[in-house]
C-alpha cells in the first residue's frame, strides 16, 4: 500500500535554526562557566519582564549586552557559544541598557516574528529558561528556597536536596486529512476568520499518536488511523514543544466540544492556499507558527 504522506517536504520551521552550541559540558563546569562569564568577548541577552532588547536598527538584531552593563544581581543563564564566544541570559531592569545603548524592549513573540529565524531560536532559548527561574524559587518537593545551578539549567533545594530541570511541555498539532481535504479549527479566543491546525497538550501515559487520535476525536469528533510526525517546534510561551503530524481521518462528520473550538471545516488545496497568501474567506497561522508550516507542506 502507498502511504499518503510519502514525499512531503518540511518547509522552514520558525523558532528553529540557532547558531549558538548549547556547550552543555561546561554548564557542569562552575570553573570553566566562571572564565567563560570573564571572556572579553562575552555577551548577554537582557530580557525585561521576559520581553528582549533589541538595537533600534531598522532591520533589528539582539542587542548583546557587555558583562559591565548587566547588573550584577541579575539572574543569568549561559545560552552557548557563538563560535568561541560566550551567550548569555540575563533577566535585568533593561531600562539602563535602552537609554545607555539606543535598543528598546520588544514583546518577545513580536521580536520572534522580526529577527531571522536562527536569532528568534536565542529568543526562544533564553524566554523558556528565564520564565522557568522565575517560577521555580522555590521546591516542588519541600517547598524550600531552590538556588541556580548547573549554568541556568538546574535548580537545587537548599532544603532537601532535590533537583528540578527546565521543563518542557510537548503539544500535538495536526492536520487529519480525508478526500483531499485538511481540517482546520478555531478557537472562541482566536481572531476575527482565523483558522489553525486543531492542538491539545500530550498527557501523561500518552504516546503521540495517542494525543492526535484523542485531540481530534474529543475536540472535532475525528477519527483517525495512520498518524505521522512532520516537524516540531520550541514554543516558548511558556515552554511548550510543538510536535507537528498528520493523520489520515476515517471519518469526515465533524461533532465540535464547544468549549474547545467555536467552528471547524474541511478545507481544500485551494482553500489553504488563499488562506496562507491572505487573500482567502479565513485566515491562517503566521509564518512563525509551526501551524503554517504544516499547512504549507500539506499543499506543497
Ligand atoms: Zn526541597
Amino acid at each position: 500500500m502507498t502511504d499518503p504522506f510519502d514525499g512531503w517536504k518540511v518547509p522552514p520551521v520558525g523558532l528553529t535554526g540557532s547558531p549558538l552550541d548549547r556547550a552543555d559540558i561546561m554548564r557542569r563546569d562552575p570553573a570553566a562557566m566562571i572564565a567563560l562569564r570573564s571572556r572579553p568577548d562575552a555577551r548577554w541577552l537582557v530580557m525585561e519582564d521576559l520581553k528582549p532588547v533589541l538595537t533600534s536598527a531598522e532591520q533589528p538584531d539582539i542587542l548583546w549586552a557587555y558583562r559591565s552593563d548587566v547588573p550584577h544581581d541579575a539572574l543569568s543563564v549561559f545560552l552557548g557559544l557563538d563560535g568561541e564566544a560566550p551567550r548569555f541570559a540575563a533577566a535585568a531592569s533593561g531600562a539602563d541598557l535602552v537609554s545607555d545603548f539606543g535598543g528598546r524592549i520588544v514583546d518577545a513573540r513580536v521580536a520572534a516574528s522580526q529577527l531571522p529565524d536562527g536569532r528568534a531560536a536565542i529568543i526562544a532559548q533564553a524566554r523558556s529558561l528565564l520564565d522557568w527561574h522565575a517560577r521555580h524559587g522555590f521546591c516542588a518537593v519541600c517547598g524550600g528556597k531552590t538556588e541556580l545551578g548547573k549554568a541556568g539549567y538546574s535548580r537545587s533545594c537548599l532544603a532537601c536536596g532535590a533537583e528540578h530541570f527546565p521543563r518542557t511541555d510537548p503539544v500535538v498539532i495536526m492536520l487529519a486529512i480525508k478526500d483531499d481535504m485538511a481540517l482546520v479549527g478555531r478557537q472562541p479566543g482566536f481572531p476575527k476568520r482565523f483558522y489553525s491546525a486543531l492542538a491539545g497538550f500530550v498527557e501523561p501515559g500518552e504516546s503521540l499518536e495517542e494525543a492526535v487520535g484523542r485531540e481530534l476525536f474529543e475536540e472535532a469528533g475525528i477519527t483517525v488511523r495512520n498518524v505521522r510526525y512532520l516537524a516540531s517546534q520550541p514554543w516558548p510561551f511558556p515552554s511548550s514543544l510543538m510536535v507537528a503530524c498528520l493523520a489520515e481521518a476515517t471519518s469526515h462528520i465533524i461533532t465540535l466540544d464547544t468549549d474547545e473550538l467555536e467552528e471547524a471545516r474541511w478545507a481544500s488545496k485551494d482553500d489553504v492556499r488563499a488562506a496562507l497568501a491572505g487573500t482567502g474567506e479565513w485566515l491562517a497561522p503566521p509564518p512563525l507558527a509551526i501551524a503554517h508550516t504544516l499547512l504549507k507542506a500539506w499543499v506543497g
